[in-house]
């Protein structure tokens, strides 16, 4: 069984990573998407957050009692010339929080990856740990709020909080992102006001966010594209009642895939 180390103490303790601007203060000093990395897995701006991710790794689940969770936030996936982003929620406690990586462990990181194995995306349809392999092509997966939350509820503020790390990764993609991909209108909610901050064309009112809704947002000169796809996301309550069902996730990730150049 593969362990990581929970990070409950060490460098996140020092250098201010527990103040509310940590993000805000850190993210845009990253120079590419390895620094804002390193820099998000030392960040404990969300008390509630810190305190519950790691009350759920002292815990654990039964089926996981060998596991050494991981315990800290949960970076995006996936090569730094992206032209597809996928966009989540949070780690789940028991899923990213546990294995350190985004949507592995966990019904959802599930139906995802196999999805993108479907299409080509991903070098493997299981994924279970952070050493298992596993390659994306072309597509980087990330989340708004990098802490797994109670409930999978973050609240506006956390969201708020951690708004710098999804800002500076979309930043640091923009010179090959063609298409964005937001599971959920959690992720919906949270892209819009980073895209428009970030020069992108958000229209007003803001579109509300739907399955398959498609908003193609230009830059502040007329030079560039992106698009923004809406679809459910694949939560174990959104798959088991047939919301979601995966073929639908996989015609969207494939169409979207389609948009970016990345299918031949
Ligand atoms: S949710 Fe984001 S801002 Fe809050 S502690 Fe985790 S990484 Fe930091």
């Amino acid at each position: 069984m593969h362990h990581r180390q929970a990070g409950s103490s060490g460098p996140g303790r020092r250098g201010g990573t527990e103040q509310p601007d940590f993000p805000a203060r850190s993210a845009p000093g990253a120079t590419d998407l390895a620094g804002v990395d390193s820099r998000v897995v030392r960040c404990r701006a969300c008390p509630r957050l810190v305190a519950w991710r790691e009350e759920v790794a002292r815990v654990k689940r039964k089926a996981f009692q060998d596991w050494t969770y991981w315990a800290r936030p949960v970076p995006g996936l996936g090569p730094p010339d992206a032209r597809l982003a996928v966009v989540g929620l949070a780690p789940a406690a028991h899923g990213g929080n546990r294995t350190g990586r985004i949507f592995t462990g966990d019904p959802s990181g599930d139906a995802l990856y196999a999805a993108l194995y479907d299409i080509g995306l991903a070098s493997q349809p299981v994924v279970e740990h952070r050493d298992d392999g596993l390659r994306l092509h072309g597509v980087r997966i990330t989340v708004p709020v990098h802490c797994a939350p109670p409930e999978n509820r973050p609240s506006r503020e956390e969201r708020d909080t951690c708004r710098p790390w999804l800002a500076r990764e979309l930043e640091l993609l923009r010179p090959t992102l063609v298409a964005i991909v937001a599971l959920g209108g959690f992720a919906w909610q949270a892209l819009l006001p980073v895209l428009s901050r970030a020069g992108w064309q958000v229209p007003s009112p803001r579109p509300a966010f739907g399955h398959a809704t498609e908003v193609l947002l230009g830059d502040a000169c007329g030079e560039r594209q992106l698009r923004l796809i809406g679809c459910y996301h694949p939560s174990q309550r959104n798959m088991f009642t047939g919301t979601l069902t995966a073929e639908m996730l996989r015609g969207t990730l494939r169409h979207a895939a389609e948009l970016a150049g990345l299918l031949a």
